[in-house]
């Protein structure tokens, strides 16, 4: 069997914890099999290598910040291969030029757009475990690039695809994928198994446990993930395809703090408006997800959407270069906004979904501001101090 193995940045954060990373790869390695390691960045290095680049430049290229973000997983991977030969196996660690990662130019935000596999193979016929970076790939003028936080998990995904490889396990901090947060919400269930559409949305709609281009990049080539613990032998979440789970109406709810409100107001109530102000934030690759219009006072009306926190300040500076061409009034920004979600495959057949969630929301006071819905997802714009309060009873209301 051929295995790739992810562990999270807790999961490598000091040397027992690298010593015990070690032992668990060495086991699987000990009965025969071919073993790949992903690995990220020790504890919380990511965190502190922005701080440290904020400190030296508020606004820092972004280039430079992908040269930086890039050596936490680097000093994972050979740390990691220090331990194995300790313990007398042998162990290589490659980055994404070793191995040859090769993604789009964004920095910050690449995507893969091919892996090659001859150097990874070589090594494993070489009888070596192979310790991988996660988190980073090359870009066409041969510069580092890195895939956005949480990134590592879509490293392992894309390593099992080109691989073939017989299991993909992503080994984190808690022992699966629970119903939510179970840092926010303490009696959430842990899911058996989940299909790629709905953890899809989870991880899209803010539920970290994995890095939601992971999730897309294994519904594409099929492969089967298993989140787990990296410190019990707890069962873990299956994420396939197709489940037979126990018919739940939600399998999820998740909060997505990162989000901000973009309030157009006063535009022309022509045909075209719309058009144009979208057309100018796609052009600038800006994420729009909400939208909401209605109708202001005489000819005029009124658009509102959210986009990612670290666009916003672009997407506000985009519509202000442009705002005699747009012919709007006033523009309103805000920071202090969370979506919320519920999501489930069995919402498409059942009606008073969205009035059940509308209404544990309504039970602790917490205001609606816009609402968004797909085949098999609710959100809501609620207040971020709202959050934990709302996630909780919505919860409740589905789950418990
Ligand atoms: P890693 O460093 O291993 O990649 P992350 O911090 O990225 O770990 O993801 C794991 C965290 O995701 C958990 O500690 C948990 O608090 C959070 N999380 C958010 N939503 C969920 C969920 N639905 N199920 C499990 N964990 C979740
Ligand atoms: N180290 C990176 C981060 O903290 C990648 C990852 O953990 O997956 O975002
Ligand atoms: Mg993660």
């Amino acid at each position: 069997m051929l295995i790739v193995k992810k562990f999270g940045g807790t999961s490598v954060a000091n040397k027992e914890r690298i010593y015990n990373v070690a032992k668990r790869c060495i086991e699987d390695y000990k009965k025969g099999n071919k073993v790949v390691v992903v690995l990220s960045a020790m504890g919380d290095t990511t965190d502190d290598l922005i701080a440290k680049a904020k400190e030296i430049n508020p606004d820092p290229p972004k280039r430079e910040m992908d040269a930086l973000l890039s050596t936490g997983e680097q000093i994972s991977v050979a740390l990691m291969a220090m331990a194995m030969a300790k313990l007398g196996v042998p162990a290589v660690s490659l980055n994404a030029f070793q191995v040859v990662m090769h993604t789009t130019h964004h920095h910050l935000n690449a995507r893969f757009k091919k892996v090659d596999t001859d150097r990874i193979n070589a090594e494993l016929d070489q009888g070596r475990i192979v310790i991988v970076t996660g988190f980073q790939g090359v870009n066409r003028y041969d510069d580092v690039t890195t895939l956005g936080r949480g990134g590592s998990d879509t490293t392992a995904v894309a390593l099992a695809a080109v691989l073939n490889a017989d299991a993909c396990e992503i080994y984190t901090d808690v022992d699966g994928v629970y119903t939510a947060d179970p840092r926010i919400v303490p009696d959430a269930r842990k899911l058996k198994e989940i299909s790629y559409d709905e953890m899809l949305e989870l991880a899209t709609l803010g539920a970290q446990v994995l890095h939601n281009r992971s999730v897309e990049m294994a519904k594409k080539y099929n492969v089967p993930l298993v989140v787990r613990s990296s410190l019990t032998n707890a069962e873990g979440t299956v994420v396939k395809e197709v489940t037979k789970m126990e018919s739940m109406l939600v399998s999820g709810v998740a909060a997505d703090k990162d989000a901000a409100r973009i309030a157009i107001i006063g535009l022309k109530n022509t045909p075209g408006i719309a058009f144009r102000v979208f057309d100018l934030l796609a052009k600038k690759n800006i994420n729009v997800d909400m939208i909401l219009q209605s109708i202001g006072r005489e000819d005029s009306k009124d658009i509102s959407f959210t986009v990612d926190q670290t666009q916003a300040k672009e997407a506000v500076q985009i519509l202000k270069e442009n705002q005699e061409r747009l012919t709007f009034q006033k523009l309103v920004e805000e920071e202090n906004v969370a979506k919320l979600s519920i999501v489930g495959a069995g919402m498409q057949s059942n009606a008073g979904v969205a009035a059940k969630m509308f209404e544990a929301l309504a039970d602790v006071g917490v205001n609606i501001r816009m609402i968004s819905t797909s085949e098999i997802r609710i959100t809501v714009l609620i207040d971020i101090d709202d959050v934990n309060v709302a996630m909780k009873s919505v919860h409740d209301a589905f789950i418990n």
